[in-house]
């Protein structure tokens, strides 16, 4: 029987989204997903037992907990903050708020391929606006497009770990007419962030994540940070209990843990130096990351072979291919390996293997 043609047209025609792999055995170096390393915050696990005790009842459908202290963090108030499941859950609450079927969603390339599958389950188009060669936005990426309504920026950006100046986000967002989303899953290991850019255009609007900076990526805790207007009518789109009563307790203990996440930025940042300087050694071209990643690319030979002979040997990093955009006219970039910052162990062993194999 065919059950394909039941299927919306839009979604028989695409490809699936491909999250990187999770393996099941725990031999394996995992520096594929940018997880964290280190566990989380002692706080959390006491908050998760607690909340545990209470799961015959509903969560609270907007979290307030959480947005009271992330309010605090962020210099924000409560209204500003809207809770998601993962920040995934987010990116999907504003596709589906504000791109119609037919619609642009505009993105640079090479970024996270997500973007792209939420514009065409919309039955969307995407456009991607490849970077500069240095990374920087290109000027067509500021041109208002007819029937554009939403632009995702990632940053710092992913494969790339590099970042976009606020005052060019600013003028970004002056320039088109629809709503200018900073992906800042990584931000907490840059030096600068976008929250106080909301004042300036609220148009921009900020999407965080739990799972990489906090160490809580099984979790699934994400929220946005925008202007109280845009929140209200967003909250017409989630689903009612987008999070549960575990991960609401879990994420506003983590982030009322600062120091905790201090500390674990600086030991993370501490290793990616070693990171980069290593695969710099080994005659990687490196460029500097502001995330938990780093990118690294060859001129001298085919990357994709070193990823799978490290897999062979139980070092799982991320192979990426960005040699082909999907959008016509937009010439595609290289590939590389996208590597996650492990603990100082994980790296030395990483970077070992990986000079016996240059060397074979
Ligand atoms: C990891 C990642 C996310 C998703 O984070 P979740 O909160 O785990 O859904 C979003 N954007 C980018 C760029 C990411 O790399």
């Amino acid at each position: 029987m065919n059950l394909q043609k039941y299927l919306r047209s839009e979604i028989q025609s695409m490809a699936p989204y491909k999250p990187g792999e999770q393996p099941g055995a725990a031999k394996v170096i995992k520096l594929n997903t940018n997880e964290n390393p280190y566990p989380p915050s002692a706080k959390v696990l006491e908050a998760v037992r607690e909340a545990s005790g209470r799961l015959e009842r509903y969560p609270d459908p907007l979290g307030t907990s959480f947005r009271r202290v992330a309010a605090e963090v962020l210099g924000v108030t409560p209204d500003h903050i809207l809770c998601g499941n993962g920040s995934d859950d987010i990116l999907t609450i504003l596709t589906r708020g504000f791109v119609s079927q037919g619609d642009v969603l505009r993105l640079p390339f090479p970024s996270y391929i997500l973007y792209r599958t939420l514009a065409e389950i919309q039955g969307a188009k995407f456009q991607e606006v490849r970077f500069l060669k240095d990374f920087q936005l290109a000027p067509e990426f500021y041109a208002a497009g007819d029937r554009l309504k939403l632009v995702f920026l990632p940053n710092p950006n992913s494969p790339s770990g590099t970042m976009i100046d606020p005052e060019a986000i600013l003028r970004l967002a002056h320039s088109v007419d629809c709503p200018v989303v900073v992906d800042e899953a990584y931000v907490d290991f840059a030096p600068r962030h976008c929250v106080e850019l909301i004042a300036k255009d609220p148009r921009i609007m900020i999407s965080r994540t739990l799972s990489k900076s906090y160490g809580l990526a099984g979790l699934r805790f994400g929220y946005l940070v925008a202007d109280p207007a845009f929140v209200e009518m967003l909250r017409k789109v989630k689903d009612s209990y987008n999070t549960d009563a575990i991960s609401i307790a879990a994420a506003t203990a983590a982030m009322s843990d600062q120091e905790w996440l201090r500390a674990n930025v600086s030991k993370i940042l501490a290793t990616r130096t070693r990171l980069e300087a290593g695969l710099q050694n080994l005659g990687f071209d490196v460029i500097p990351s502001q995330a938990n990643f780093v990118w690294g690319t060859r001129s001298d030979r085919p990357v994709k072979p070193l990823y799978e002979a490290l897999r062979a040997q139980g070092i799982l990093v991320r192979y990426m291919d960005y040699t082909q955009s999907a959008t016509p006219g937009c010439d595609g970039w290289g590939d590389g390996l996208r590597i996650s910052v492990g603990t100082d162990s994980e790296i030395e062993a990483l970077l070992l293997i990986l000079k016996g194999i240059l060397a074979g």
